[in-house]
């Protein structure tokens, strides 16, 4: 087990999720979506001791990346999306690393893996420390990410889904949004209770017959 631990930050007035991958050891850790309130989300690095050396994005929608440029200003640490969407990135005059599929970051002194989910935008990514799974607007707690969006893709989200099923059962998702009834919860429960990712689990007939798309 590494030495991790996630701070969940409530940002915004959409129920958005800010958190921090924290490397006990060596304080230091990723920012994932600076999408509202990036001052309060740095103060609470700098008041805990802990130094923010990346920026990590689990996909382009405006509410995870509309601060990213004053994060970015302020922090001058790299930024990283997959590489399907680093033109929205790039667009916005902030220097990005483009990332796919399995690639392993390094914060501070942990490992972190990066898990291609495509379906609620083309590049939306997961990121992995352990049993800790960032999951973006991929998997929500009971729910999942909207695919009726420009870029969306049903059939894609349905394989994703499966996809992260496929994890320990002990792995804690940690959403994009407090939808849910817990703002976290753990896979083996949500396979239960989520009724996207359980039916994602019994093939594709049921997934899209319970979507009804
Ligand atoms: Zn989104």
């Amino acid at each position: 087990m590494q030495p991790v631990s996630i701070q969940q930050i409530p940002v915004g007035p959409m129920a958005n999720f800010s958190y921090l991958i924290v490397d006990k050891e060596t304080k230091k850790a990723a920012y994932i979506d600076p999408g509202w309130e990036a001052e309060k989300v740095i103060n609470f690095a700098t008041k805990e001791g802990i130094t923010i050396e990346k920026i990590l994005l689990t996909h382009t929608h405006f509410d995870h990346i509309q601060e990213l440029e004053q994060a970015y200003n302020r922090l001058k640490v790299p930024v990283y999306v997959h590489g399907i969407e680093a033109g929205v990135i790039e667009e916005m005059g902030v220097p990005v690393n483009a990332l796919a599929d399995n690639e392993k970051l390094k914060v501070g002194g942990l490992n972190l893996d990066c898990i291609h989910t495509p379906g609620h935008t083309p590049g939306a990514l997961c990121f992995k420390v352990d049993q800790h799974l960032i999951t973006g607007d991929t998997l929500f707690v009971d729910g999942c990410g909207r695919v009726d969006l420009p870029g969306s893709d049903p059939d894609l989200m349905f394989e994703s889904l499966k996809k992260l099923s496929l994890l320990p059962e002990e792995t804690i998702v940690y959403p994009g949004h407090d939808y849910g009834p817990t703002p976290t919860d753990t896979l083996g429960h949500q396979k239960k209770t989520n009724p996207y990712l359980s039916a994602s689990m019994q093939g594709k007939d049921v997934f899209f017959g319970r979507r009804g798309v």
